[in-house]
């Protein structure tokens, strides 16, 4: 009988080429961020619901459909389907923001009870970042700075959009939610079911809807740009002036809530056309009542989060050459007796360069040997016999392209090999 489990649908397996590809897109985010001083922020992956419900709003699919929830004994507790209000709770069980301001980053594994398809999984990764106590729109205008760096190192800046919105401070936010009632009420019955519903909860996500009906009768509905007063309307301008003046190409998308209930002022989403039907590869805003609202001073804040899935998905449709996770070279001894030279010349490598350097193991025949090298996926094999041994030398095969063979003296090897290619 068969105990093999199969995998959980919607999760993965992530190694190899895939898996380095993510990493290095992670790594990349936190480099940059750390470079604008932000700090790195590890959040558990469980919470108790009720954050969530609270925090991020129960008429939002993430959390009315989506999470993955259980029952402790005492408490319902669910996977997080996101990061920001996990890290403004950590932020007010520690008063990190007594006197302070802090900037956050943080990344790992969210989970949202999604259908899978390319691009849309029930565990995937985000890197987010998060600032506290600032209430002006050069925060605002930071963060995005900060994506658009990363997306110039990662070569993707041609093929993301920026659309940007402001939804006023909670007065424009108010006004305008009644206006849209008062006018979609009168649609009521030609809404699609899920507007419908969402009339009475949040209504604001309607403008999201992709139901074309709704979508026409959003035509003439009221805009938020409309009902913005005065304060949110010079935060938006600043906010747009220094993007402006940072050189980002952003456009106004009047439509554009995010699915959140948190948000105020700015809110931001990156697109791209190139992943099909997952067409976001993040977004973010402006949230100055959130920290209220989960119980804390209140504490203006904004951040953004970023699908790094769908960032690598999109580097390798593009053809960017990823990092590879295999080895640079690996170090065949061609019998035990130059085992222990061998090791030396390894421990050499790793020490002088930063190149990942893979010993042979197990024995066999040099054939065998040779196989093993090329299977391992190293550019380049170190091959010392008892010749080479005897004169602290290695001969270095290609393995990926035609080129004839070298023998050369261990003491010249870190640099012939970073020269390599
Ligand atoms: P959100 O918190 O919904 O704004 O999501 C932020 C980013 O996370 C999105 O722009 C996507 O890139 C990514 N994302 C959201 N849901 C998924 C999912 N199910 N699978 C992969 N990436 C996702």
């Amino acid at each position: 009988m068969s105990t093999r489990s199969p995998l959980v649908r919607g999760m993965r397996d992530l190694y190899a080429d895939e898996l380095a590809s993510i990493r290095s897109v992670e790594s990349v985010f936190g480099d940059r961020l750390e470079s604008y001083g932000y700090e790195l922020i590890r959040l558990p992956t469980m919470e108790r619901t009720a954050l969530f419900t609270r925090g991020i709003g129960e008429s939002t699919d993430a959390v009315s459909k989506e999470m993955f929830t259980l029952d402790d004994e005492t408490d319902s507790l669910s996977l997080r389907p996101e990061g920001t209000a996990s890290c403004v709770r950590a932020v007010i069980d520690a008063n990190m923001y007594r006197g302070n301001q802090p900037k956050l980053w943080y990344a790992g594994s969210m989970f949202r009870h999604e259908r899978p398809q390319l691009g849309r999984y029930r565990e995937f990764f985000q890197v987010g970042a998060e600032a506290f106590g600032f209430d002006g729109p050069d925060v605002d205008a930071e963060l995005i700075r900060i994506v658009q760096d990363v997306w110039e190192i990662l070569d993707i800046a041609d093929e993301i959009t920026l659309e940007i919105n402001s939804l006023g401070n909670a007065t424009s936010r108010r006004r305008h939610r009644n206006a849209l009632v008062e006018y979609l009420a009168q649609f009521n019955d030609q809404l699609d079911e899920d507007s419908q519903r969402r009339l009475d909860q949040n209504p604001l996500r309607i403008l999201d809807s992709k139901n074309d009906r709704t979508q026409k009768i959003l035509e003439q509905a009221p805009s938020i740009s409309d009902y913005l007063d005065d304060e949110s309307r010079n935060h938006f301008e600043e906010f747009q002036e220094r993007l402006e003046r940072f050189g980002i190409k952003a456009s106004v998308n009047t439509h554009l809530v995010r699915g959140l209930d948190y948000y105020t002022h700015a809110v931001f989403e990156w697109n791209t056309d190139k992943l099909g039907a997952q067409k976001q590869v993040g977004g973010g805003g402006r949230y100055d009542g959130l920290c209220e609202l989960l119980g804390g001073v209140p504490c203006p804040a904004a951040g953004f989060a970023i699908g790094i899935d769908r960032v690598a998905l999109l580097r390798n449709e593009l053809g960017i050459a990823s990092p590879t996770s295999h080895p640079d070279v690996y170090v065949i001894a061609l019998s035990d007796e130059e085992d222990d030279f061998a090791l030396d010349v390894a421990a050499k490598l790793r020490t002088e360069s930063s190149l990942k350097v893979r010993v042979h193991q197990g024995g066999g025949k040099v054939k065998a040997r040779m196989r093993a090298a090329d299977r391992s996926g190293a550019a380049i094999a170190l091959i010392i016999g008892a010749q080479e041994a005897a004169s602290n030398h290695v001969s270095l095969k290609w393995l990926r392209i035609n080129r004839e063979q070298v023998t050369v003296p261990v003491t010249e090897l870190p640099t012939t090999l970073l020269n390599s290619n």
